[in-house]
């Protein structure tokens, strides 16, 4: 596979207040997050020119910098003007967007007090998270090896990237298993998400997936929870224990990146994704490409 480096492409990075031309949005070797892991991100999408829920997300980048104690040097309409600035610039109207807030090489080690905090934002064309043949018939899964730590053993409830550190090298041992993506499960052995999006199950004709106490409450997990209420399904948030998977008829994941992609096997446990997968993968597809205001609607509704 021949992939253009990201540090190689043609167009343009918002980067601390300016937009910049995209191979000169640099950073240091001595840059404290890429030493001790001091940054948070977040992932949206635009959909026919509009940025799915972005106050949603720039909020929610805001306060993973808070957990992680730092202060973004902007405001949330700002880092929102700078969202649809940078798709604008580079001739979006449907792309990936990639907000992000960092710690800069002023000081190193662990003590970081008088590091600048920097913020970027950058847009890229991204289609299916995952093959989307494979995505079509749904995906295959195996367990991941590592479990989300508890609330108290690392900032769960942030968009950080240290916590990606235990995702991709999972992904990585599932996907050299031939298998697309890893089921983790958290610290007391209890279904948590995948590596880098949220897990439902169809159980007796329910919604049911765990409660997002020690990994991210994704913002396409609620939105597919208003959904389903809307459809008239019951949805269920509760612990799920792991053996209780193979009693579920159909799986799929929810995520800004993998939006909504149906599962066919988790380690051996077959599934078919049917009725309500197809039901709310369509009416997300649809959903994100409602005006803002529509939205609100369903999402209150
Ligand atoms: N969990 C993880 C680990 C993720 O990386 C993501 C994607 N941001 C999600 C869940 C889903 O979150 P959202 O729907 O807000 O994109």
């Amino acid at each position: 596979m021949s992939l253009v480096p990201f540090d190689d492409r043609d167009g343009w990075i918002w980067m601390d207040g300016e937009l910049v031309p995209w191979r000169e949005a640099k950073v240091h070797v001595l840059t404290h997050a890429l030493h001790y892991a001091s940054c948070v991100f977040e992932g949206e999408r635009m959909y026919d020119g509009e940025i799915f829920k972005l106050t949603e997300h720039t909020e929610r980048l805001f306060r993973s910098a808070e957990i992680l104690d730092f202060e973004i040097p902007f405001t949330v309409a700002q880092i929102d003007e700078a969202c649809k600035q940078t798709a604008a610039k580079n001739g979006f109207a449907d792309c990936y967007v990639r907000p992000l807030a960092w710690r800069g090489p002023e000081q190193m080690g662990v003590s970081a007090q008088q590091t600048k905090i920097h913020v970027a934002v950058a847009t890229w064309a991204w289609g299916s998270y995952f093959d989307p043949e494979q995505a079509k018939k749904g995906i295959r899964m195996t367990y991941a090896k590592y479990r989300r730590p508890a609330p108290d053993t690392a900032p769960t409830a942030s968009k950080a990237a240290g916590l990606y550190m235990i995702c991709t090298i999972s992904k990585h041992a599932a996907e050299r298993a031939g298998y697309a993506d890893a089921l983790m499960l958290d610290w007391r052995g209890r279904v948590a998400e995948t590596t880098g999006a949220n897990i439902f199950f169809v159980m007796d004709g329910e919604l049911h997936t765990p409660e997002p106490d020690c990994f991210l409450d994704g913002i396409t997990r609620r939105s597919v929870m208003s959904l389903a209420r809307r459809h008239q399904m019951k949805v269920v948030e509760r612990p799920i224990e792991a053996v209780e998977i193979g009693r579920a008829s159909e799986v799929f994941l929810a995520g800004t990146a993998a939006e909504v992609t149906p599962v066919r096997e988790i380690a051996g446990h077959r599934y078919t994704p049917t009725r309500i997968t197809e039901t709310l993968l369509r009416g997300y597809d649809a959903l994100v490409r409602q005006s803002p205001a529509e939205v609100a609607a369903v999402v209150a509704g």
